[in-house]
């Protein structure tokens, strides 16, 4: 699994680091960062991108498929 974030679209909301607080965090500008890409358990991680309101955390499978958020 990878994750990228979106720094452009973070709006500062911190519910990734609420739901995955060893994966995620935010720097000294607000912005989500990734502390540690396996802090957290895949399914927490996949939790904390789907509670992102602005899906500026993309996750890809192994394959660099991306799960999340769902290609339209
Ligand atoms: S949930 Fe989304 S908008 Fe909020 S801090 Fe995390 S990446 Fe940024």
């Amino acid at each position: 699994m990878r994750i990228e974030i979106d720094r452009e679209a973070c709006i500062s909301v911190a519910s990734c680091v609420a739901v995955a607080p060893n994966t995620f965090e935010l720097d000294d500008q607000g912005i989500a960062i990734i502390k540690n890409p396996t802090g957290d358990d895949e399914k927490i991680i996949l939790q904390a991108a789907q509670s992102c309101p602005v899906n500026a955390i993309i996750i890809f499978d192994d394959a660099g498929n991306q799960i999340h958020p769902p290609k339209k």
